[in-house]
């Protein structure tokens, strides 16, 4: 993060703007909005600033900026066309720690101010940290629409509420599952349709009523947190991630994906990897059964589906012998994700009818698989977990009759930013991946779908570009 978000209080404080042009003038109109008792010194205002003046709302010290003016202040924007007096007005600002924002000058500032979609109280900030104002724009125009223009006035009742709520349940769990209920619900809904004064009571009901309409025991949520591209969660997923109480998730789960989960939401590591402490599966099993019932939501996250290599049906078959509560939310599984990612159709009209997945795992160094059954014509063979097992993969496909030449490829971090794929045949990707120094996790595709890529390949990343190593 370049900025840390901030919002400042400036109700009734001394603010000051240098300048009275139309940007000076929209600058004054959103610290009008928060409040400030503003002062402009400028020698001329334009006709908005002089509107402001008429109306009182502003101090008009009409003569040039002097050092003298910061005096008091608890905040300044500097909006003027002259470049070495905005640049005057921030050293002076920074030299006594007072906050500056100078427009259009990302450099001179100390802070900057975001796109707002304001629904006070509830205000939603955007910035890309001066990257690219527009895009902060249209993501506030996207947030607009999405937001409803009476989400205001649900913010103001929850506020009229909030002291006593919070002293009517002690438990922060409960007290937050009450606000989900009413901020999620029924109640949410009469706002939104204009019946503030009905809500208003159907909330007190809901108090006196207490405790009682709260589930008092927890529930896991089973979610799959896919590949690792953020944007290929489910809305349900996104959802839970941010109702949960605790977080229980895998290796796999990207960093990315693991952000979106609820930020006070402690997270647990439950990944199974070799040079870190991990938990057997008995003990995630059981982790998931005593959080949910201490109450919690629990958001079980497991890389791509749940259901697919994820021994997801593991852990809930625990929870249904202990009769606790749980849903399963599908995710995209990495055989959809690294093959769409990687331009690599898994079933095509002319090269393949059947797509299996299978998983590559070694043990004894031996795999134990249906070689007969994978070793088919027009057939995609998509291998999880086969990173150190594809010599041997590709050795017993050739023997069982497989074309030495059937194009294959090996997708590494499919779907994110530092993708790769390797492509070859089943003679030679071995030693393809072998050179190229390839880390898990990584997918294998054999099957004549693979050359599509070729034509397909539509996600570039950038260690493609750079290394131009990947096929
Ligand atoms: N439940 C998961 C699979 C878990 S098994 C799913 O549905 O995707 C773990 C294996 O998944 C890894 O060894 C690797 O083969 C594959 N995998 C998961 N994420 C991957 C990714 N981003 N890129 C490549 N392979 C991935």
């Amino acid at each position: 993060m370049d900025y840390l978000p901030v919002f400042l209080k400036i109700k009734g404080r001394p603010c000051l703007i240098v300048g009275g042009g139309d940007i000076a003038a929209r600058k004054a109109g959103l610290l009008l909005r928060a409040g400030a008792r503003l002062t402009v010194v400028a020698p001329e205002i334009g006709p908005a600033m002089t509107e402001l003046e008429n109306n009182g709302a502003i101090v008009h010290a009409r003569r040039a900026f002097s050092a003298g003016d910061l005096r008091g202040q608890v905040l300044v924007v500097a909006a003027t066309d002259d470049e070495a007096l905005n640049r005057r007005v921030s050293e002076l600002a920074h030299d006594s720690a007072l906050p500056v924002n100078v427009v259009d000058q990302a450099n001179l500032c100390s802070f900057i101010m975001p796109s707002i979609v304001d629904r006070s109280p509830l205000i939603v900030a955007v910035s890309t940290g001066g990257a690219s104002p527009m895009l902060a724009r249209l993501v506030r125009a996207r947030l607009e629409t999405i937001i409803p223009g009476a989400f205001g006035q649900l913010a103001s009742l929850a506020r009229e509420f909030r002291a006593q709520v919070k002293e009517h349940f002690e438990a922060p769990d409960r007290r937050r599952r009450f606000w989900e209920h009413v901020l999620d619900g029924p109640i949410a809904e009469m706002v939104f349709a204009g019946r503030t004064a009905a809500a208003r009571r159907a909330l007190r009901d809901e108090l006196a009523a207490g405790h009682d309409s709260i589930p008092p025991t927890g529930e896991v949520y089973l979610v799959g947190a896919g590949p690792g591209d953020p944007d290929l969660l489910t809305s349900r997923a996104i959802r839970l991630m941010q109702r949960a109480d605790v977080v229980v998730h895998d290796r796999l789960v990207s960093d990315a994906v693991l952000r979106l989960a609820r930020q006070d939401a402690p997270r647990i590591y439950a990944g199974k990897q070799r040079s870190r402490h991990t938990l057997p599966q008995e003990n995630i099993n059981q982790l998931l059964v005593r959080l949910a019932r201490e109450g919690k939501r629990v958001l079980r996250l497991k890389g791509g589906d749940p259901f697919i290599f994820g021994r997801g049906g593991e852990e809930i078959d625990t929870l249904a012998q202990e009769g606790i509560p749980f849903q399963v939310v599908p995710g995209i599984t990495a055989a959809s994700g690294c093959a769409a990612y990687a331009g690599i159709p898994l079933t095509h009209r002319d090269f393949a009818q059947s797509c299996v997945f299978v998983t590559g795992h070694l043990k004894d160094g031996r795999i134990n698989l249906d070689w007969d059954v994978l070793a088919k014509p027009r057939q995609t063979i998509v291998v999880y977990m086969g990173l150190i097992g594809l010599p041997v993969i590709c050795e017993e496909l050739i023997k069982r009759g497989l074309p030495e030449d059937l194009p294959a490829a090996m997708i590494e971090q499919g779907t994110k930013p530092d993708q790769r794929v390797l492509t070859g045949t089943l003679k030679t990707l071995p030693e393809i991946v072998e050179s190229a120094g390839v880390s898990a996790p990584t997918l294998t595709i054999i099957g004549e779908v693979v050359k599509l890529r070729g034509k397909l390949q539509w996600f570039e990343s950038a260690s493609e570009t750079a290394s131009g190593k990947a096929g």
